[in-house]
């Protein structure tokens, strides 16, 4: 039973505060556990900072990067995991 464990898409919407620091203590605590159980979340972890380093490269030119790119970013990582969570 992992019950008490958070489930992948949980940490999807958690990832950029997550890769921010932004969360609390608990909830970061929270998110390396499930990290450290779930490889698969590792690899979007990996895939996510990528991104984001492209996004933060294109901030870095000013050219503006909306909000809806990061939510098409977060879309598309849940649609993934949506695949690859087992039921
Ligand atoms: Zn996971």
């Amino acid at each position: 039973m992992k019950n008490d464990l958070m489930k992948c898409r949980d940490c999807v919407d958690l990832l950029l505060d997550y890769l921010d620091g932004n969360l609390d203590e608990k909830t970061q605590v929270d998110l390396d556990e499930h990290f450290s159980a779930c490889p698969p979340c590792v690899n979007f972890l990996e895939t996510y900072k990528s991104s984001s380093e492209v996004t933060t490269v294109l901030r870095d030119q000013e050219v503006e990067v909306p909000a809806a790119m990061e939510e098409r970013l977060r879309s598309f990582l849940r649609e993934q995991l949506s695949a690859a969570e087992p039921k």
